[in-house]
C-alpha cells in the first residue's frame, strides 16, 4: 500500500456537526494504524458562507475529541499553506490547463440568462436542467462566441471557467465501501470549476489539493458521492489518474427512529446535541450546547460516534482510542445510514464515567459543587454515586443532600412509609447513636439492626422511611455509605429533625 495521507477537509462555514468528527475520526483511525498522516485542510473558498470563528472551532473540536493534526492549518507542514483561500494563485494554472487542452471552457452567462436556461429546458420537457452537454452550446461561452468577443469579455474580467464534460462516456469511481459505482457523463453538468472572484470552486481546489498533498484516501460523507465521477474526471484531464486517492464514502447518520437524515432541528426537537462544544452563532447570537458542555467524556463519544457505522465484527463494545486504531477497518464500514441512538451515547458515557478515577471525580466534584467537603468524602461521594448517573455533573445535582440537610420530603414515600413503626424504629435508632463516638457504614448498619431488634420491628420495613429522613428522598446510593459520610452529628441532628417535623398519617 503506498503511504497512508488522508485529510479532514471542513469547510468553516459553522460548527463542525458531529457527523464530521465521525468523518474525521475515521480518518485519523486510518493513518494511525497505517503510521501514516492525519492531514487538515480548511476549505475556505466560498466566501459567501465564511463564518468567522469556525476555524477555531473546528481546532479545538478535534483537540477534545482526542483527533490529532499531523499536518494542518494549526500546525503547519511541506504542503503549507492548508487554508485553500491562501491557495488561491495555485489553482490557476489547473484551470489554464484544462482550458489549453481543451477539457474546459470560459462562461459569460449572467444570472438571468442561466435562469432562462433553466426554464425552456423545463419547458421542452428536458429533466437535465443543467449546465451541460445539452444546453452548452445555447449559452454565452467561450465554444459558441467568436475568438475577439471571447477575448474582450475575458479581458474585462467577468467569467466563470466550466469543466467541459464528455459526451458518451460511463465513469468509474471504485469506492472502498460501495464498490464500482457507475455514473454515465451525461448525468454530470458542466461544474463551474473557478469562479469570477479568482476563487476556485470546492471541485477543482479539492481535487488539486488532493493530488498535491499527496492524499491516498479521499474518506467522506455520502454527501459527496455524486461529486465522485466528476473528481475522476478531473484527475484524468490533469494527468493524475495513475495518483487518484481511494475513495470511501461514509453512510449518513439517521434521526434516531432512522426517518431522515439527523438534522441540527431533529437533535433540537429530541434535545440532544448535535454539535462536540456549545457553538454560538455569531450572526443570531444564537447558543447550542456542545456534548462536551452536556457532561459527555470525549472518550465516550468518540466510541459511541465508531460504531456509528462501522463495527469490530465482535461482541465487544468498550474500544478505547488505542483500541480503535488496532480494529478500524474500511472493509467493515456498512453502506446503510446509521441511526444516530442517543440512549446508546449516554450508555457509553456510563461505562466510562464508571471507568474513571474516584480521584478525578472527587477534584471535580470538590471543584464545580462549589462545597467545602474534605477530599475523603468527595471519594466516598463519587464511588457510591458515579454508579447511578450518566453525566458527572449529576452527582451532585443528585447528590446534594449530602451538603444540605433535606428542605423537604418526598411526600408519596412519607404517606407510604412514614407511619408508627418507622417513627419507633428511628426513634429507637437515634438514641442509639447518640451514643456512639462515631459511625461508618459498618456501624451505621449493626446499630441500626439492633436497635430495630430492640423494639421487634424488621429493618426492611422502615429502610425507605430512614433514608427519607436523612437525605429527603425515596431512593438513593447506599444508605449506611451515605450515613458514614454524613457522620454521627449530622446524620443525628437530621433524624431528629425528621421525627420532629413529619407527621404520621392518620
Ligand atoms: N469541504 C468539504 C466539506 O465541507 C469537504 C468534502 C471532502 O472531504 O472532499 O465537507
Amino acid at each position: 500500500m503506498r503511504d497512508v495521507r488522508v485529510r479532514f477537509a471542513p469547510s468553516p462555514t459553522g460548527a463542525l456537526h458531529i457527523g464530521g468528527v465521525r468523518t474525521a475520526l475515521y480518518n485519523y483511525l486510518l493513518a494511525r494504524q497505517h503510521k501514516g498522516k492525519m492531514i487538515l485542510r480548511i476549505e475556505d473558498t466560498d466566501q459567501g458562507r465564511y463564518v468567522p470563528g469556525a476555524e477555531e472551532y473546528i481546532l479545538e473540536s478535534l483537540a477534545w475529541s482526542g483527533i490529532k493534526i499531523d499536518e494542518g492549518v494549526s500546525v503547519g507542514g511541506p504542503h503549507a499553506p492548508y487554508r485553500q483561500s491562501e491557495r488561491k494563485e495555485l489553482y490557476k494554472q489547473y484551470a489554464q490547463k484544462l482550458i489549453d487542452e481543451d477539457n474546459a471552457y470560459y462562461a459569460f452567462d449572467t444570472e438571468a440568462e442561466l435562469e432562462t436556461m433553466r426554464e425552456k429546458l423545463k419547458a421542452a420537457g428536458n429533466d437535465n436542467q443543467q449546465y451541460g452537454m445539452h444546453s452548452r452550446m445555447d449559452m454565452k461561452n467561450s465554444l459558441t462566441l467568436p475568438a475577439d468577443e471571447t477575448k474582450k469579455l475575458i479581458d474585462s474580467g467577468s467569467y466563470v471557467i466550466r469543466l467541459k464534460v464528455p459526451a458518451g462516456q460511463q465513469i468509474q469511481v471504485n469506492d472502498l465501501i460501495r464498490g464500482l459505482v457507475t455514473v454515465d457523463s451525461s448525468q454530470i453538468d458542466d461544474k463551474v470549476l473557478m469562479k469570477s472572484d479568482g476563487m476556485p470552486t470546492y471541485h477543482l481546489a479539492n481535487v488539486v489539493d488532493d493530488y498535491l498533498m499527496k492524499i491516498s484516501h479521499v474518506i467522506r460523507g455520502e454527501e459527496w458521492l455524486p461529486s465522485a465521477p466528476l473528481h475522476v474526471l478531473l484527475y484524468r484531464f490533469l494527468g493524475w489518474e495513475q495518483d487518484m486517492p481511494q475513495f470511501a464514502h461514509l453512510p449518513l447518520l439517521l434521526k434516531p427512529d432512522g426517518n431522515g437524515k439527523l438534522s441540527k432541528r431533529a437533535a433540537d426537537q429530541m434535545g440532544f446535541p448535535i454539535f462536540p462544544l456549545t457553538w454560538k452563532d455569531p450572526a443570531t447570537g444564537e447558543v447550542a450546547k456542545g456534548f462536551k458542555e452536556t457532561g459527555y467524556l470525549p472518550e465516550a463519544l468518540i466510541n459511541f460516534l465508531a460504531f456509528l457505522g462501522w463495527n469490530p465484527g465482535t461482541e465487544q463494545e468498550i474500544f478505547s482510542m488505542e483500541d480503535l486504531i488496532n480494529a478500524f477497518s474500511l472493509e467493515r464500514i456498512n453502506k446503510a445510514g446509521a441511526k444516530f441512538d442517543i440512549q446508546k451515547a449516554q450508555w457509553f458515557n456510563q461505562q466510562y464515567l464508571k471507568a474513571t478515577s474516584n480521584e478525578i471525580l472527587a477534584d471535580q466534584l470538590i471543584r464545580e459543587s462549589g462545597q467545602s467537603i474534605s477530599r475523603d468524602n468527595a471519594v466516598k461521594i463519587v464511588s457510591i454515586m458515579k454508579e447511578r448517573v450518566t453525566f458527572p455533573r449529576e452527582i451532585w445535582e443528585q447528590g446534594k443532600f449530602f451538603f444540605t440537610a433535606p428542605m423537604g420530603y418526598d411526600e408519596g414515600v412519607i404517606s407510604k412509609k412514614w407511619n408508627d413503626e418507622a417513627v419507633t424504629v428511628i426513634t429507637a435508632y437515634k438514641n442509639a447513636l447518640t451514643k456512639e463516638s462515631a459511625i461508618d457504614s459498618t456501624s451505621a448498619k449493626n446499630v441500626l439492626e439492633s436497635a430495630a431488634a430492640s423494639v421487634n420491628i424488621g429493618v426492611g420495613k422502615i429502610m425507605q422511611a430512614l433514608r427519607v429522613a436523612i437525605t429527603g428522598n425515596g431512593s438513593g446510593p447506599d444508605l449506611m455509605m451515605t450515613m458514614e459520610i454524613l457522620g454521627k452529628e449530622e446524620v443525628t441532628k437530621r433524624l431528629d429533625n425528621a421525627l420532629n417535623t413529619i407527621k404520621v398519617k392518620a
